[in-house]
């Protein structure tokens, strides 16, 4: 599973983060959404989905390949 971020529409909650940090961080200058782990591992897709899922403004985005 692969998670990308659409830094226009992000704004920097750090939702993402709290719910699954090895994946998502935060980017030190704009504070926005960092993606750590572009190419998510399977023991952390629950996570990540969970994270994606509960992201208030529809920020993230998940391709399956
Ligand atoms: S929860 Fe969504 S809007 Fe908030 S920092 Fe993460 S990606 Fe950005």
């Amino acid at each position: 599973m692969k998670v990308e971020v659409m830094p226009e529409v992000c704004q920097g909650h750090g939702r993402c983060q709290e719910r699954c940090p090895e994946v998502f961080g935060t980017d030190a200058i704009e504070g926005k959404c960092m993606i750590l782990m572009p190419e998510v591992p399977p023991e952390l897709e629950h996570k990540a989905r969970l994270a994606v899922k509960n992201c208030p403004e529809g920020a993230l985005v998940i391709s399956s390949d």
